[in-house]
């Protein structure tokens, strides 16, 4: 068993939740090793070894806060440990978010940042400074509590923080050991509703007590009822002028992928709590007030897309898709290469879209049965070569392990492959 002893993760179940990298590396340091350490310790023995050692070198400590997979490995074989539970530990992440958006690696930083007036207040009230969740938001600039612009190196002698080294205290810089949790004249105030961005702490706030994952689709679905509410009370118009005409019709097809960019645009414009709108909603959309007509902020502003389509240059672009040497790719990565939406293409060559779909789809059956061939081959070979070196009795998890090694063929499948030969030897 790799128990740990118990640490409670900071600000549970409110906005000042405490990130997953920052709670990893209290952990470390309560245990009096460093991260690396900590990492290899719990990730021993598990079937997902190698992913978690190899996730966790190279990369920096703050993307274990993104909606992927990884993130959620990491909560759950430290779950494990009992250091901290599953539930806690995966609302320090933006895991919850992952069905509904988008990846977008320009939402989150790479750099660890801090407000020093927090950390004074943590230290005061819970006798530890910590990183909050939020702040791994890039586009939270400052605090919201204490108007502070976030830092992200020591004021005093300018090194950043090296998570991957020794570092029992966060108050304290790791190089010249001054205090962090200190404001100096350095650091500046701001008063800028962009920098305190209170929309997306409003998120973090619920994403702290969220029942579960944010479904994907919901705030799709919210769109188009706004969309067809307001075009039965031909209010079209008035739609428009708050979200843009060409993004509401993007972003009503289901197929168009929502960043955290887009989502908190479109629920500014519609006026709603980016959660709301995530989770679909209903009640804000009744009156079509839409009483702000102050223009659209800087940092919510889409980036500056290909304004006209020129239908008989992206028709020749799609056909290209279509040659023979060209490795078929699916109809959203057409759509990305070219710089249009997959709505755009099946506007404008609707046949063609349906061939491109079509190949696609075929090149994925054939992938797929190769995987499932190639997953045959390698258990059959993996047992034979199990009887030949060993005497005692094929052990279903080993032999997935080594087959997981040797192969890297997809887990679930392996797994499946191997409990159906044993089960046809027994029969
Ligand atoms: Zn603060
Ligand atoms: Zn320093």
């Amino acid at each position: 068993m790799r128990s740990l002893l118990p640490l409670a993760m900071e600000g549970c179940h409110t906005q000042d939740i405490e990130a997953l990298p920052s709670y990893m590396l209290r952990l470390a340091a309560v245990h009096g090793v460093t991260l690396g350490d900590l990492i290899r310790h719990v990730a021993r023995g598990t079937l997902e070894e190698n992913a978690l050692v190899a996730a966790s070198r190279g990369q920096p400590i703050s993307t274990l806060v993104r909606p992927n997979a990884t993130s959620v490995l990491f909560a759950s074989v430290i779950a494990e440990t009992r250091a901290e539970n599953i539930y806690n530990l995966e609302r320090g992440t933006f895991a919850l978010l992952s069905p509904a958006l988008a990846r977008s690696p320009s939402t989150f930083t790479h750099r660890l940042r801090w407000c020093p007036a927090c950390f004074r207040e943590q230290r005061l009230e819970a006798g530890n400074a910590y990183f909050k969740l939020a702040w791994f938001l890039a586009a939270i600039g400052a605090c919201d509590r204490h108007r502070i612009i976030l830092r992200d190196c020591c004021p005093h002698c300018g090194q950043c923080p090296k998570p991957w080294s020794e570092w029992t205290r966060f108050d304290r810089c790791q190089n010249c050991n001054e205090r962090m949790d200190v404001v100096t004249t350095s650091d500046a105030v701001t008063h800028d509703p962009e920098l305190l961005a209170s929309d997306l702490i409003a998120l973090v706030g619920e994403i702290a007590v969220a029942t579960g994952p944010f479904q994907v689709g919901a705030a799709c679905r919210y769109l188009n009822r706004v969309f067809d509410e307001a075009w039965q009370h031909e209010k079209e118009g008035e739609l428009w002028n708050r979200v843009p005409r060409d993004d509401c019709i993007r972003y009503c097809n289901p197929e168009e992928p929502m960043t955290l960019g887009v989502v908190r645009r479109l629920a500014y414009q519609l006026e709603i709590p980016i959660a709301d709108f995530l989770r679909g909603v209903d009640g804000a959309n009744q009156s079509f007030g839409f009483a702000a007509t102050c223009p659209l902020p800087r940092s919510m502003r889409a980036a500056h897309r290909q304004g006209v389509i020129d239908a008989p240059i992206l028709v020749k672009q799609m056909e290209l898709f279509l040659d023979d040497g060209v490795t078929p790719v699916s109809l959203r990565e057409v759509a990305r290469q070219l710089g249009v939406s997959v709505g755009a293409l099946r506007y404008h060559a609707p046949m063609l879209a349906s061939k491109l779909v079509a190949r696609s789809e075929q090149y994925r059956r054939t992938i797929h049965t190769q995987k499932d061939t190639a997953v045959v081959r390698a258990v059959l070979d993996g047992v034979r070569s199990w009887s030949v070196g060993s005497v005692s009795p094929i052990a279903k998890k080993p032999l997935l392990r080594m087959l997981r090694n040797q192969t890297g063929l997809p887990k679930e499948k392996l797994r499946k492959a191997i409990q159906r030969l044993l089960r046809d030897q027994v029969a």
